[in-house]
């Protein structure tokens, strides 16, 4: 989740940044930011379109599929880096860090001043334009740590 702003207000920029790129604002699409913008886990279109569909059971997987790519081409949402074999999608466009779960998948978001300005290796400064810092804690999350102790 956007640590800064309320459900609505991300509504209200929804709304806006729809009007201005002249995307229809639909029933539908409004529901699915929603469900987007609301989740802590980084959902993927699957776990989108389960949550949608008992709302507008007409609703098709590819549209929802869609529907997340425009968002992500809007800028309101984005995709997160290579976290299996589907995309996962996050709200939260702030500057921030993730932690994965390598047993079952989950994304923890994380704020860290000190990753943010983290010094660019020459090597890869040479051969790229960096335009975004995300550093990614790979481990065992606490839920898993449980399990595995019983
Ligand atoms: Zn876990
Ligand atoms: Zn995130």
């Amino acid at each position: 989740m956007n640590k800064n702003l309320s459900t609505e207000k991300l509504l209200d920029e929804f709304i806006n940044r729809c009007r201005a790129k002249g995307l229809k604002i639909t029933p539908q699409r409004i529901a699915i930011y929603k469900e987007v913008v609301t989740s802590e886990e980084h959902p993927s279109a699957e776990i989108i379109y389960r949550k949608i569909k008992p709302l507008y059971p007409n609703i098709s997987f590819d549209t929802v599929n869609r529907t997340l790519l425009s968002f992500t081409e809007m800028g309101l949402i984005e995709i997160v880096e290579f976290t299996g074999i589907s995309r996962r999608y996050d709200p939260n466009t702030e500057k921030h860090h993730h932690f994965v779960c390598r047993q079952c998948g989950n994304i923890i978001d994380f704020y860290c001043n000190k990753f943010d300005s983290l010094d660019i290796p020459e090597e890869i400064k040479e051969k790229a334009m960096i335009k975004k810092i995300r550093v990614i804690l790979e481990g065992i999350c606490n839920n898993c740590k449980k399990d595995l102790e019983h």
